[in-house]
């Protein structure tokens, strides 16, 4: 799932948290919890940089690895659990406690995300390294290309025919509708 995927689930997941529990909190506190849960819901890609600082390319040629990203300690939700229920435990006031779990709520949402897309999340780490997806779980894209345009012309070629980018659609008009409404 690209970015504003997640930054709509992020936001999906932060504003049910908000809407189910009710907590006691001015609108300006409640709508900066909205933002940082589109933060979080995006957060654990910020590995991408590192996965292309690594590969030191933009694109992914023949021969690369191209799933290290998922691999990396941001793609970990128990570290974010741990994280956020860590900063809601210390916390001293409501919006911090909120703060914290909306850490864990709006990363867990990209995990989810990420579990219905091809290749899967690490659920289980540290125990197990196992992948787990819907479908497919571990397996691979295979675009390869030999310049920039070429391997995002491909990437986005495939995308458009994944059931995975009309989810995406759906989150995002569903967060926008949500967000003009409130
Ligand atoms: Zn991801």
């Amino acid at each position: 799932m690209l970015p504003p995927g997640h930054v709509a689930g992020g936001f999906l997941a932060g504003y049910a948290l908000l809407k189910v529990t009710k907590p006691e909190l001015a609108p300006a506190e409640y709508n900066q919890l909205l933002f940082w849960a589109m933060f979080f819901g995006f957060a654990p890609d910020i590995d991408n940089f590192f996965a292309f600082a690594k590969v030191k390319s933009w694109w992914y040629k023949q021969g690369m690895d191209n799933t290290i990203h998922r691999r990396f300690f941001t793609h970990f939700p128990i570290l974010w659990m741990l994280a956020g229920l860590a900063v809601y435990f210390f916390a001293q006031s409501e919006y911090y406690k909120y703060f914290g779990l909306i850490i864990w709520v709006a990363s867990w949402s990209h995990f989810l995300l990420d579990s219905i897309s091809a290749y899967g999340i690490e659920w289980l780490w540290p125990f197990s390294k196992k992948v787990c997806a819907l479908k497919n779980s571990g397996v691979k894209s295979e675009i390869v290309a030999e310049s920039f345009v070429e391997y995002w012309w491909k990437f986005t070629k495939k995308y458009l025919a994944k059931p995975e980018f009309y989810i995406e659609v759906l989150l995002i008009l569903t967060a926008i509708i949500i967000y003009f409404r409130i």
